[in-house]
């Protein structure tokens, strides 16, 4: 219950461990919301984004 996908890795993970990041911002409305099961694959994520 309440469990989600890491962006990057796939692994599922609790909720309650969720590092989000949202996409978008306040102007222009939130695009898309990632969720990863730790910081580093938040980081890992975003600086392989582009
Ligand atoms: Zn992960």
């Amino acid at each position: 219950m309440g469990n989600l996908t890491c962006g990057l890795c796939g692994k599922e993970f609790a909720e309650k461990e969720d590092w989000p990041h949202i996409e978008g911002d306040s102007n222009r409305g939130v695009l898309k919301i990632e969720h990863f099961c730790c910081d580093e694959h938040k980081m890992l994520f975003l600086t392989s984004k582009n």
